[in-house]
């Protein structure tokens, strides 16, 4: 492990005896960064995680729990402290806040009052993508735990977490449950999640145990494994659900009660119509990899910002902050993450929080609504399938997961001009790419019937830096 000696005169960085110059350069290697999730899995699998998540939730559980439900004046006491302590942390031990905050004149201790926090910078996700490895870490050995994003801009951030904010983050899904669930949610109760990768850790300590399914299985498949093993929750993308919807089961046959969905934008019309398809609750849930959850939708259908996760500001496009109330771009610190702290990030959806903030369910969290994220197409074969953007999503991150493609850095679009045909384009990031693989790797997902092309291009065609679309399709319905 390296140490940093920060020197507040001179500005200078040491780490181990090198200038922080030559510490940025220490890059991190194609292999190595295919090794990275690999090692982190190995690492969090054992057994040991389960047992001290055990004891931490016996010893945490009763204040996470009851954290939400604090007059709003004490929640907000609350994140001003972690605030001002992650700020500190970030600028004394990650590069990229010592010269971001350095520039504004920023010293230790200068968070008193949420206005000393308003006068920091913005984070925009290319400085992280910039600054990767070094200078978003404080040591390049954190990246032993990541994840990576292409989020709602398409692009890939790779970020460190740490082993904390893994634990926090396991322990919150037993309250989302609890809470969603209307709590209902029970230790020997199972989530499936049909999602892109599972999580770190599978349960806690035999207890809350979470199964799992990619989202590249055959949606036959996936409702043979739910009769088989009865999960009374699920969690996955509404477009998958849609899936399993159109075949006509009702999942309330297989024990299931409640469905969250997340990743991608629904409606609540649409998730009203998916309830009574399936006979079951189908919740909202509003998250992202930089930020974890940022809200969730309680029984009583209103999104309660999850204040302990992350603190969401509203900010209008010249950065000022909106009135309640008011739509603006979203903007997120992470509450969790020490590893490469995130604060004040554009997150690059549309939200409101509302003026109003009164709900029946007991949860004081803000709420926000009209949250506007990822709209997206799905993509027709010419068997007629119908194969949700969601899928293509995942192949992206299959991408780096199953075909070892290093990502970081890489943005790409899926665009369908007619039935039968699929057009990819790809901007390369850090690390250079070949193309056969990634197309062998989108064939998993189409017939081989399918015409796919892969485009190596310089800028992408649908993409007005606005309203970026992952997943396009042009084919009229
Ligand atoms: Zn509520």
């Amino acid at each position: 492990m390296c140490n940093y000696t920060a020197d507040t005169d001179s500005q200078t960085i040491l780490v181990d005896g090198l200038l922080k110059e030559e510490f940025t350069m220490k890059k991190i290697s194609k292999a190595e960064y295919i090794a990275l999730r690999k090692r982190g899995e190995s690492y969090m699998l054992e057994p040991v995680h389960d047992e001290r998540l055990k004891e931490q939730l016996a010893l945490t559980g009763e204040k996470l729990f009851n954290f939400l439900q604090q007059p709003l004046e004490d929640i907000r006491q609350w994140q001003l402290k972690r605030i001002s302590y992650l700020v500190d942390y970030a600028f004394e031990n990650i590069p990229l806040y010592r010269n971001k905050y350095s520039k504004v004149g920023y010293v230790k201790g200068s968070i008193k009052t949420w206005d000393d926090f308003y006068k920091l910078p913005y984070l925009r996700k290319e400085e992280l993508i910039e600054g990767f490895p070094g200078e978003i870490v404080k040591d390049v050995d954190d990246f032993v735990l990541s994840t990576r994003s292409s989020g709602s801009s398409g692009k890939f951030v790779t970020i460190a977490v740490s082993e904390e904010a893994i634990y926090k983050d396991t322990l919150q899904t037993v309250r989302q449950f609890n809470m969603q669930s209307g709590q209902k949610y029970m230790p020997e109760d199972t989530i499936l999640y049909i999602y892109t990768c599972p999580w770190w850790v599978d349960n806690i300590g035999g207890n809350y145990k979470q199964d799992y399914l990619p989202t590249t299985t055959r949606v036959d498949v996936a409702i043979n494994h739910i009769k088989a093993t009865r999960p009374r929750y699920i969690s996955t993308y509404p477009t998958y659900l849609e899936k399993i919807a159109s075949t006509g089961v009702k999942l309330s046959d297989y024990g299931v009660e409640l469905v969250i969905v997340h990743s991608e934008q629904s409606d609540a019309k649409q998730r009203k119509m998916l309830a009574e398809a399936l006979n079951v609750e189908v919740l909202d849930e509003y998250s992202s990899e930089e930020l974890t959850r940022i809200a969730l939708e309680c029984p009583k259908h209103h999104y309660h910002l999850e204040e302990d996760a992350c603190f969401i500001e509203i900010i209008d496009e010249n950065g000022n902050r909106v009135p309640d109330g008011e739509i603006g771009l979203v903007v997120g610190t992470n509450l969790l993450n020490t590893a490469t702290p995130i604060i004040r990030y554009i997150q690059g959806d549309l939200a409101k929080i509302t003026k109003d903030q009164k709900c029946d369910c007991s949860n004081n969290g803000r709420i926000i609504e009209g949250v506007k994220g990822r709209n997206m197409d799905s993509i027709i074969t010419d068997t007629g399938e119908c194969i949700p953007a969601s899928c293509f999503m995942d192949i992206a991150y299959n991408w780096f997961l199953v075909y070892e493609i290093p990502v970081h850095g890489l943005k790409y679009q899926f665009v369908q001009t007619e039935i039968g045909m699929l057009d990819l384009y790809i901007i390369e990031g850090e690390y250079s790419l070949d193309l056969d693989v990634v197309k062998k790797a989108i064939y998993t997902l189409v017939p081989k019937s399918t015409k796919v092309a892969v485009h190596k291009v310089d800028k992408l065609p649908y993409d007005n830096g606005t309203k970026y679309r992952p997943v396009i399709s042009l084919v009229r319905r």
